[in-house]
Order: C-alpha cells, then structure tokens, then sequence
C-alpha cells in the first residue's frame, strides 16, 4: 500500500470526551470515527486491524470445527418471547415495530435465532454435534455506552453457538472451545486470564470469562499466582451467598440435602429407587454418562457426598455406607482412584480429581453441571443442584469483600486482584433454550430429548481497545504484530528530491510484499518528524528510514516501536531482521 492512495487522517489532541488511553488513541490515529454515542465507523486503517483479528478469530473456528454462518440483525420479537427473554432483557434490548406493526427486536446476542434453525433443521442424534458460529454486529443500548469500542452499543462480536444430544459431549466441546480461546488471544498477542464467570442474563451453568489485564478494566479479577483459580468478583455477588454456606456447615450424610435453601432445586418422586442404574433410568439419563462425586469436608469430617450424572449397578445406600466409613481424611482422595474406590466405582469413569482443604471434588464437570442430588427422605431426589449455590466448590466463593493476601479458595496460595476487560465469554446453556423453544431430536432409542447446547461469544473490536490499553506509550500505540494494520512502514526522506531514495525505497518494498510482509510506504513526501509521529501514533512496530546518507553504504535506518533508538541494517538483510 502507498500511503499517498491510503486515508490517513491523524489528530493531534483527542476529542475532550474521550476518557481512556485506547479510545484516545483510536481516535487520534484515525482508526475510528464517532456518528453517535456508542456508535462509530471504521476508517480504513482501523477496519485493518479489526479485520486481522477477525480473521485469527475465524481461522482458529474452522479449525475447531466450528461451522461459519451469518444471521439476521434484525430478529422477530416472537422469538423473544418464545425463549422467555422479551421481558427479562430490559433495556439493552432494542425494540422497534415495522410498517405492519410487527414487533422486532436488533439482535443483541443470537441463541433464539439459531435454536429456531435447529429445532427446525436438527431432528436425529445422527445430525448433532453442531457448532455454529458468526462474526456480526450486535446492537445493546448500553446504559453508559463508553470508552469507545470497548462499551460500543453497536459492535462486532463472533459468536458461536453448539449443539449436542448428551451433557457429556456439551462438555467436550466446552473444554474445546475454552482451548481455542486461548489459541486465539495468544496468538493476537494479549496478555489474558481465564475466570470463572457468572452467566449472566445468557443464562445456563458452567461458564467462564476471558480477561484481558489491564488498569482501565470494568471488572474486577481475583487471581491465585501459585495456582489457576481465577475468579471474576461479580460472579459472588450474584449468587445468594448464603444457600453457599447452608450445606457446608451441616454435617449430613450422603443423600441428604436437607438445609439446602436454593429454590432453583426441584424435588422429585423417584419410588423405587435403589441403584445408580436405576436413578439413571428414571432420570432418562444416557448410560453412557460417567460417574461424578463431589465430597465436601468440614471441620476435618468429610461431612457431605453428592452424587451426579450416574452410571453403573450401585446401590446408592451401598455408596452411602463407604463414604461415611471410608472416607476420614481428604487426603484420602488426592487420586482420581481413591476417590473411585471410595464409591466403588471404576477410576476411567471419573475425571481429574482436585482437591483443596475443603472441598474435594471432580473439578472440571463439577463447575459446570446440573446435579441430580440425594434428598433426606427415601424415594426422593433432586435435580438442579448448583456448585457454589448449593454446595461450595472451588470455583465460586464469597469474593465480595476480597482483599489481595486473602486465602484463595482453592487453598494453593493467597489471592492477588487485577482488573479485567472481558473480551470473551463461553457458556453451558444446557437445555435452556431447547426446553423453551421446543428444539428437540431423536436419540439412538427413538426417544425425544432436548438438545443441550453452548453458547461462545468474543468481542471482536473490543478486543482492539483491549490490546492498545495494554500497549501503548506516549507517543502512541504499539500494535501486537499479528494484529497491526500495517506490520512495517517505509519513510522514505527525500522521496520527491532523490531518485536513489526512491528507486531504493519502491525496490524494498516489491520485495518485502513480495515475502509476504503487510507494508506501506509513505510516498507523501512529509518531513521526517511528520511521518515518524504519524507512524508512531498509529502503532506500525517496525519502521525502515530510507536517507541518501545511509543508501551510499548500503543501508537503511531499522526502528522497532519498541526500540529507544535506530539501527544501520544493510538494505538486502532487512526482510529477514523484520521477521
Ligand atoms: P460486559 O460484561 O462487558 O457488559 P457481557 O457479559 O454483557 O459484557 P456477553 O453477553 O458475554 O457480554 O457477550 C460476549 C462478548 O461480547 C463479551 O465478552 C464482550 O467481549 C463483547 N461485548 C459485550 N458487550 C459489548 C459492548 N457493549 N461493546 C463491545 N463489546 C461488547
Ligand atoms: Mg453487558
Ligand atoms: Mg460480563
Ligand atoms: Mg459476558
């Protein structure tokens, strides 16, 4: 690209509205524009960059296997309220009427729009897993829309939706997604942290958030250094706290929730039932669905044991019996086979097994799950129950008053704070959607069931603020390589006086395209200060000053952004010095 063709409109103060560094920065360097409050267009330097990470973003989706799709903006507002949504959004969701006096809705997120296409495409098991997945802009009327593309009421998010016909493949393509994620903001070059996350107005279970770290950050991060427990401080705040403490504090035999608080739990009758097996087939839980204990320890006393998502012939008194004779100690289960044999169970049946001084736990389905649980009365169970809401887990605990040096919850360390801008966020919707919207298929028995299903949002041009709040200095921004606009700039000084500059600088850059470097030359033929400020503000991170002086011994001026001063690099080595 010449810079003379290109639109570069640069400002030397950033409009006084402007509150953080990244939007400051954004407008000044002429990557966006605003047309109205949490509204803005994309300049063509701008759209570069957002594009770039588009394109990390749908590249590392295919390569999970996701499938790429594109969905309306514009939503019928029925499907609002067919998903039970139209009144629980609020005023983030923006509603119009067309000529016909039909209510509509701008999509603010789009899991009613794509449970619509399933319910409707999907009817075996044979069709499912599904992932679906698009990069399009979302409209929320923010309350305060603010520090420019970060809270935008307008902007541009990927979001992916999965669906599956058992639990256990649901969580599969979590772990799945939760690994691309990470590919993914890697790759772009952030410095990021998994929490764990409370769903939200999305609803479902298991969730967590991807933070990128930064000081100007709307949400607050509790972090463990010496372990990965990382939790965002919202999340407690959400939860009722005490239902949390209820059970923990009761010592109470397995099967028994009695004290359990949550109204979200549903009692029921299940006469008869004796072994897993049997509970599995009432529940109409696949048997293919592994074995899951959570142990809770208190006062040294393991004093709770809950059983979910079963499989196998136990007898559930059986595995009542062990666990209060057999189990003393927590250290009893720092195996995934102690814990197995303590239930009888098969050790390949369950997943990794952590542990803490407290709770003692399969972790990763743990979080994550709706739990069938015992009741304190024979032929009764519960379904519904909740890590964290209903009993402690390590991964949802009392943050609202945290103070760095705090115990972390998982007991590997004390607690450290930061704050966090989300720019990720996956979540196990479970049947939610499918159960309202009716999105069904046949199992491998002819039997209905409602598809469980996940949903992936990222936020595409949030992720641009996020990055530039994370480099940047005064003379502007410093773009992470893989997502800058342009990867080097050629300042050529004395491009309309010196034929050797020209021919020199015009021959670099053939070559340097030619290997594939994304390169501009600045053929404006501006002073040496003009375009280094210029450059130095849009972030390009290398930069090749082409002088008469330096060409008579072969060479050009190297500056990386991060760089204090220039480097004399020979001309024909700098395509490999770039790389
Ligand atoms: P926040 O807590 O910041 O309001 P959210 O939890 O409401 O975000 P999600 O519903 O999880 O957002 O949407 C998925 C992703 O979309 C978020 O992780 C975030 O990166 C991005 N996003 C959400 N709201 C905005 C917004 N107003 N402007 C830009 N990006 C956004
Ligand atoms: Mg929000
Ligand atoms: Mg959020
Ligand atoms: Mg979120």
């Amino acid at each position: 690209m010449r810079a003379s063709h290109y639109f570069i409109s640069t400002l030397k103060e950033a409009p006084s509205d402007a509150e953080v560094t990244s939007q400051k920065l954004m407008l000044r360097a002429g990557l966006i524009k605003k047309t109205a409050a949490g509204i803005y267009s994309w300049m063509p330097m701008g759209l570069k960059a957002l594009r770039k990470v588009e394109n990390i973003v749908r590249e590392e989706m295919n390569r999970a296997g996701a499938i790429e799709v594109l969905m309306p903006a514009v939503q019928p507002a029925e499907l609002w309220e067919e998903s039970g949504r139209a009144t629980h959004y609020g005023p983030e969701l923006l509603r119009f009427k067309d000529r016909h006096d039909r209510d509509f809705v701008i999509g603010p997120t789009h899991e009613e729009v794509i449970t619509d296409i399933a319910r409707r495409d999907i009817r075996s098991y044979k069709q499912l897993p599904k992932h679906f997945y698009q990069v399009q802009t979302k409209f929320r009327d923010e309350i305060r829309p603010r520090f420019g593309v970060m809270r935008g009421r307008e902007f541009l998010m990927k979001d992916g939706y999965s669906f599956h016909s058992s639990f256990d493949d649901l969580v599969r393509e979590y772990h799945n997604m939760y690994a691309t994620y990470t590919r993914i903001f890697t790759r772009i070059g952030l410095e990021f942290r998994a929490v764990a996350a409370d769903t939200g107005s999305i609803g479902g279970t298991g969730s967590h958030e991807f933070h990128v770290i930064a000081d100007t950050g709307e949400d607050d991060i509790a972090y463990c250094p010496d372990s990965d427990y990382a939790a965002n401080v919202e999340l407690a705040e959400a939860l009722p706290i005490s239902t949390v403490h209820g059970v923990a504090s009761e010592a109470l035999p397995i099967s028994t929730v009695h004290g359990v608080a949550s109204e979200a739990l549903t009692k029921i009758h299940t006469p008869g039932v004796k072994t897993i097996a049997e509970l599995a087939a009432f529940l109409n839980i696949p048997e293919t669905q592994t074995v899951k204990a959570i142990v809770v320890e208190s006062d040294g006393e393991v004093a709770q044991a809950v059983l979910m998502l079963l499989r196998g012939d136990h007898e559930l008194n059986e595995i009542k019996a062990q666990n209060l004779e057999g189990i003393k100690s927590p250290l009893t289960f720092a195996t995934p086979e102690a814990i197995a044999a303590a239930f009888g169970a098969n050790p390949g049946s369950l997943g990794p097994v952590g542990f803490t001084g407290r709770v003692i736990m399969d972790r990763s389905v743990a979080a994550m799950s709706d739990f069938v649980i015992g009741a304190n009365e024979d032929d009764y169970h519960y379904t519904g129950a909740n890590t964290g809401r209903d009993f402690p887990g390590p991964e949802i605990a009392d943050l609202r008053n945290v103070v760095a040096g705090d115990p972390s919850p998982d007991g590997k360390g004390t607690l450290a704070l930061c704050r966090g801008i989300e720019v990720g966020h996956i979540f196990q919707l479970r049947t939610k959607y499918a159960e309202a919207m009716g999105a069904r298929f046949l199992d491998e028995n002819g039997r209905e069931q409602a598809m469980e299903m996940g949903c992936y949002g990222i936020g595409v041009s949030r992720i641009l603020g996020a990055a530039i709040e994370q480099n940047n200095d005064e003379r502007g921004i410093i773009w992470p390589t893989a997502i800058a606009p342009f990867q080097l700039v050629i300042c050529p000084v004395g491009w309309s006086k010196s034929d050797a500059v020209r021919e020199a600088a015009q021959a670099l850059y053939t070559e340097l395209s030619e290997a594939g470097v994304d390169v501009i030359l600045d053929d404006r033929n501006e002073r040496p200060g003009v375009m280094f400020a210029d450059w130095e503000l849009i972030g390009v991170p290398h930069r090749v000053v082409i002088g008469d002086r330096g060409l008579k011994e072969g060479s050009a001026e190297y500056q990386g952004r991060r760089d204090a001063s220039a480097t004399a690099v020979p001309i024909a080595e700098l395509a490999a010095f770039v790389h």
